[in-house]
């Protein structure tokens, strides 16, 4: 006889990780299945946003910004570092110890909860088992519930060949053991923009290659115009309207390069990096996942089809995180995973899409929840702007990074905010007021009634509240019309 679960999870990234802590808490009996390895062949917890994704690059983002303010900011501030130097294998050895001590957190956690961590590569066969394949051993489990939470992997370039040292996915790209002196990246999507940023800052010249013609047009038009020229000033090259057309890897005398060739309207265009980084989007991990005979319905992208609740087409099997459709975000993915938890006990529980939090962690920021300018005018609603700069900001000024604004939207009847839109310092803390005020309905009137410390960066989301209704006090009022 299998040993019978309340419930199994197969994936422990922050959606299954998390879905499974839920799960235990509310008293049921949790299994979680994962085969992710790290560099030692250790089973480890915390799929990709431990391992390869959010928290690495984060460490990243995080040491090569204090390198680029020590070079380039400590002098206006009358600090004189003149020996800044750059040990590349200490923020490397930083920046796994991070990953680490997280990936330990979990393990602690699992067993705090008293969760069954289930070490292998999970498969769903029929009747809501789960046969799990590790390098010498097979074993079969059963539950009442299952959630998949097998996340998401790079998308690949056909003919493309990656050899993992000079062609890279972002996984490469976060372990380079030196700065590359030429750096190209294909894709100006997240990836390409934050991983593009750590290696700029170290010193790479960067090319970045985009091949749709409007720069970051999931963010809201006004700050994607003002972010890529902060970005151009940064020194990121980024070439709109490019497509690849070869990427190989050339021997030369100094060692390998990459020899790129790309089209745009102007033509083709050839490139030697020393590096290259594909970040080119993700696609879902449902290859080999359930047998024949388990009639799991893929969509036409093979995300795994699910409603709102996370119900697949199998009844007591769920899917959450990458897998489904929805942002990429590891944010989306833990808070399906509760709701599902919740569900699953019995509870009632639901996941609010329309305020999912979206942030790119450049220098400056960008973040934003609910709906853009592009969103309100192709959906003809009537609404009002009310936008605020950094550069009016006391709080801004004396972190000296003024560059950017926040940007209110809101319904122009019932002055409901229907968007928030931030380029700007910390904006990704920023963000995080924007969706409790939205969660909890609020108007820019509300904002405008609330009290902020000052100097904070937080007065700004106030001011920009106010300038809804033209009373921002630190901004030229307005011209209206006599
Ligand atoms: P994953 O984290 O991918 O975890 C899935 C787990 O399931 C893995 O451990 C995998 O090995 C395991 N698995 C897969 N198939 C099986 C199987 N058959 N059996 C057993 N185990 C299996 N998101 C953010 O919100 N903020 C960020 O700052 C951010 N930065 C990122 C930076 C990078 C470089 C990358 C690549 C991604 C980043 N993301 C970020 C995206 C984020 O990492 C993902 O959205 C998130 O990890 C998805 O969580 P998940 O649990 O669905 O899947
Ligand atoms: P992305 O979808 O953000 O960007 C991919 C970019 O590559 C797009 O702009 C696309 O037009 C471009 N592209 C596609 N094919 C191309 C080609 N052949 N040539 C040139 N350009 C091409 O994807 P990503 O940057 O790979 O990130 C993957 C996922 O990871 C995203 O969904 C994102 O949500 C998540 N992520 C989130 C964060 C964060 O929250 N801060 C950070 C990193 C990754």
């Amino acid at each position: 006889m299998s040993e019978k679960y309340d419930v199994i999870v197969i994936g422990a990234g922050p959606a299954g990780y998390v879905s499974a802590i839920r799960c235990a808490q509310l008293g049921l009996k949790t299994a979680c299945v994962d085969d992710w390895l790290d560099k030692d062949g250790k089973y480890v917890l915390g799929g990709t946003c431990l391992n390869v994704g959010c928290i690495p690059s984060k460490s990243l983002l995080e040491s090569s910004e204090l390198y680029s303010r020590c070079k380039n900011e400590l002098s206006q501030h009358g600090i004189y570092a003149r020996e800044v130097s750059l040990e590349l294998d200490t923020m490397m050895e930083r920046k796994n110890g991070v990953i680490k001590d997280l990936t330990r957190g979990i393990e602690s956690l699992f067993k705090s909860n008293n969760i069954d961590w289930l070490k292998g590569r999970g498969r769903l066969l029929a009747n809501k088992h789960v046969e799990v394949a590790a390098e010498d051993s097979k074993s079969v489990y059963q539950a009442e519930n299952i959630i998949i939470a097998t996340g998401s992997s790079s998308i690949e370039i056909p003919g493309v060949k990656y050899d993992d040292q000079n062609i890279v996915d972002s996984t490469g790209a976060l372990e380079f053991t030196e700065v590359p002196q030429r750096l190209g990246v294909i894709g100006a999507g997240v990836i390409g923009l934050e991983l593009g940023s750590v290696w700029r800052r170290l010193g790479s010249e960067v090319v970045i290659i985009e091949a749709q013609d409007e720069f970051l047009s999931v963010a809201d038009t006004q700050i994607a115009r003002d972010s890529k020229r902060e970005f151009k000033k940064q020194g990121l090259d980024i070439r709109l309207g490019a497509r690849l057309m070869s990427a190989e890897v050339k021997s030369a005398k100094t060692g390998s390069q990459v020899a790129v060739q790309y089209q745009d309207a102007r033509g083709d265009h050839k490139e030697v990096f020393d590096k290259l980084i594909i970040a080119v989007g993700r696609a879902p991990n449902s290859d080999n996942l359930f047998d024949e005979e388990v009639e799991l319905l893929l969509d036409e992208r093979s995300f795994i089809h699910v409603n709102e609740q996370c119900e697949t087409s199998l009844p007591g099997v769920y899917a959450i995180g990458d897998v489904v459709r929805g942002p990429m975000l590891a944010h989306k993915g833990s808070e399906e995973g509760i709701m599902v938890a919740e569900l699953i006990a019995g509870n009632h529980a639901e996941v609010n899409y329309d305020l999912v939090p979206s942030v790119i962690y450049t220098h400056p920021e960008i973040a934003w929840v609910g709906k853009n300018e592009q969103h309100l005018k192709a959906a003809g609603e009537k609404y009002k702007v009310g936008m605020f700069p950094f550069a009016a900001s006391g709080r801004a000024r004396a972190l000296g990074v003024t560059t950017g604004m926040i940007k209110i939207l809101t319904h122009a009847e019932t002055d409901r905010v229907l968007g928030v839109h931030i380029f700007g310092p910390q904006a990704s803390e920023l963000v995080a007021q924007a969706v409790i005020a939205m969660e909890l309905g609020a108007s820019s009137e509300d904002l405008g009634l609330t009290m902020f410390a000052h100097p904070t960066l937080s007065e700004s989301l106030h001011e920009a509240a106010l300038a809804v209704s033209n009373n921002a006090i630190h901004i030229p009022a307005k011209k209206t019309k006599k």
